[in-house]
């Protein structure tokens, strides 16, 4: 790794589709937190400072936002390239297995019918292992030393996605690595076709409509619910109550697209008119870098 890369790569997820700090996804949630707001009756100058807010953006807590987004960056570029298994390397071994042990002549898909059942089906199947190891991170005493340093976040912007522990951040490479090499391996032996799926600007349909409708309010002082949608799509509302210090709030809404699989592990909240929270832990901050990273271990 280069100086150069090094320095430039947290400033290009600002140009890839698959994350969502894509600047497309960035200007539609700013747009709709506009939108919120000038309905909630601000004026328009109130608007922006809401939504541009200083003690937000500035906050000791999002400073350590910033400074793990770039951690974590730096750590996969170092290490990511070197350990990782690629998921087609997963994909070869389980059809392996497959055709060793089956024989399966196809589903007979026609082609738009392979990809349209691909696109669901990696939709579908990664968001339940977000939603599964969320779900763990918050129930195995163990995992949740991590995935708290998420939760010490007491203020939320976009950013906040990436305080993570690196130690999070691995497994969640390790589990899209799995997930995918396992479906891909799974879609070929059952419809013999090659993976594709329908895509927008190179990314999953589905996944594409859900960033660029507000994804990036589930991490901001936003209110936005989707109404009777919540049943089916986790609003950035109900994200927000995710990070609620109340005691009703805790455990609720694992999910991150899809409410359904809250709603089967019974942990789905709803939300109506706007609540007030305060986000955070009861008693750990994490207010710098050293701090959030030795804090699964104190
Ligand atoms: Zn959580
Ligand atoms: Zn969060």
């Amino acid at each position: 790794m280069t100086f150069s890369e090094a320095v430039t790569a947290p400033m290009t997820y600002l140009l890839l589709p698959d994350k969502r700090l894509f600047f497309g996804y960035l200007l539609t949630s700013f747009f709709m937190a506009l939108a919120v707001l000038l309905l909630a009756g601000y004026g328009p100058r109130r608007v922006f400072r809401k939504i541009f807010n200083k003690k937000v953006w500035w906050h000791k807590s999002s400073q350590v936002d910033y400074q793990l987004f770039v951690f974590n960056i730096f750590l996969r570029m170092v290490f990511l390239g070197i350990a990782s298994v690629s998921s087609v390397a997963v994909a070869m071994m389980i059809l392996r297995f497959l055709n060793s042990y089956f024989l399966y002549h196809g589903l007979g898909l026609s082609y738009s019918g392979g990809l349209l059942f691909f696109t669901l089906l990696s939709f579908v199947a990664l968001d339940f292992s977000r939603f599964f190891q969320h779900y763990l991170m918050h129930k195995i005493p163990f995992l949740w030393r991590f995935h708290k340093v998420h939760h010490s976040a007491q203020v939320l912007t976009p950013m906040t996605l990436y305080r993570t522990h690196p130690v999070e951040s691995l497994i969640s490479v390790v589990r899209r690595t799995l997930v995918l090499g396992s479906i891909s391996a799974i879609f070929i032996f059952l419809t013999k076709s090659p993976i594709g799926g329908y895509e927008i600007i190179g990314v999953n349909i589905f996944d594409f409509v859900f960033n660029i409708l507000g994804s990036n309010l589930r991490h901001s002082h936003i209110w936005l619910s989707f109404g009777p949608l919540n049943y089916l799509f986790i609003s950035p509302a109900q994200h927000q109550i995710h990070h609620s210090r109340a005691k009703k709030h805790f455990d609720k809404n694992f999910g991150i697209a899809l409410s359904l699989w809250d709603q089967i592990f019974g942990s789905f909240h709803n939300v109506g008119k706007k609540q007030f929270l305060i986000f955070g832990l009861q008693n750990e901050k994490h207010q710098s870098l050293a701090q959030a990273l030795r804090a699964p271990f104190r």
